[in-house]
């Protein structure tokens, strides 16, 4: 069981599941500097070989000596494996990387949480969204928003199907919504129905928060057009983040007096107001990062492990996700 040490300032790192989303952890892993891929396991053996050729790493034929020759694993298997193989990773005293959602249940999701911080082992979940350049753009802005709107619509892909439309796609704004607004729920509003599959395929949900912001996220998988959009409304300040684009701009009131701030690439719009309090709407184009969501948020990982750090987004966030879905489901189930 023992632990396999760190190749000087490299994470000895193993990929579970090497399908759609796995396959690409695998090629990022492989050429990160951060990493030394030790191998990979899936139980579609030969996936894995064929992954493993490609990355040029070793296919494992059982998940017992992959977890014993790496000192992390990322979980990319379907969620409904998400609790058995991460179990088992701790229990083999391995950090663990898990795809979103955390889990298919809560009580699940608290076992995998608990059992990480009882072993001093790192749990990262996979919310890409926070890596997002788009979401980088403005996470160190001091955001005190009062309404948020979203939109994640996609074509129909039977791929995530196994889940409702809140655990595969409505979770990435669920997960920005609880970052940003810090704040308990106080209310849900929830629909959705099952069009297509025998979940939820489309999905309406407002959340009221103790702080007075309130929320109304619109996930869909059955539509004809594809969108990742959510704007936010707070004092003086209008926010909207293109998720697909990668794109965000802020429109800003300011006295007609305001300096701009430095570096600020805005430009005077037009005027709103009354006469004796006129506002300049200013608009400002944050600077995006040139970031591969995907590389930034395993080489997270990677660094929170490598220098014992708690990762970007933790198992206890993933957990609070969860619950929030779950409250959304049971919400949707009883009306
Ligand atoms: P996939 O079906 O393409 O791949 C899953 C792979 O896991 C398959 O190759 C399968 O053989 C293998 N597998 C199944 N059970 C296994 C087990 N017990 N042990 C080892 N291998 C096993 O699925 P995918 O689209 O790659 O999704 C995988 C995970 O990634 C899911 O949890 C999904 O929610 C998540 N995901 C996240 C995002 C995102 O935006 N972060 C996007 C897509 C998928």
């Amino acid at each position: 069981m023992a632990h396999l040490n760190n190749t000087g300032d490299k994470l000895d790192l193993g990929i579970i599941g090497v399908g759609h989303l796995g396959s690409i952890h695998a090629s990022l892993a492989a050429q990160s500097d951060l990493i030394n891929l030790v191998g990979v396991f899936d139980l579609d053996r030969q996936r894995a070989a064929e992954v493993g050729e490609k990355c040029r790493t070793k296919a494992f034929d059982d998940l017992a000596s992959l977890l014993q020759h790496a000192a992390a694993v990322c979980v990319v298997v379907p969620t409904s494996e998400h609790h058995t193989v991460a179990m088992q990773a701790l229990h083999h005293d391995c950090h663990v990387f898990l795809e979103k959602p955390i889990a298919t249940t809560v009580e699940q999701a608290r076992e995998i949480v608990h059992t990480g911080r009882t072993k001093g082992k790192k749990i990262q979940v996979g919310h890409i969204e926070r890596f997002n350049p788009a979401m980088l753009a403005i996470k160190d802005r001091i955001l005190a928003p009062m309404f948020i709107e979203a939109h994640r619509l996609t074509e129909f892909n039977p791929r995530g199907c196994d889940v409702s439309v809140i655990l595969d796609l409505m979770i990435h704004d669920l997960d920005h919504v609880l970052y940003i607004v810090q704040s308990p729920i106080t209310s849900i509003h929830a629909c959705g129905v099952g069009v297509v599959s025998e979940s939820e395929d489309i999905a309406n949900v407002r959340l009221s928060f103790a702080n007075g912001c309130v929320t109304n996220l619109t996930s869909s998988r059955i539509s004809l057009t594809t969108m990742r959009k959510m704007r936010l409304f707070q004092k003086n300040q209008y926010i909207t983040m293109d998720f697909l684009e990668k794109k965000t701009e802020i429109f800003k009131l300011q006295s007609p007096d305001t300096a701009p701030e430095a570096g600020d690439c805005s430009m005077e719009l037009s005027r709103i107001g009354t006469q004796e309090n006129m506002k300049n709407i200013v608009y400002e184009k944050p600077s995006i990062p040139e970031v591969n969501s995907l590389q930034l948020e395993i080489e997270e990982f990677a660094r929170a492990v490598l220098l014992d750090q708690e990762p970007e987004v933790t198992g206890e966030q993933g957990q609070r996700v969860l619950e929030t879905a779950s409250r959304i489901l049971e919400h949707i189930e009883r009306s």
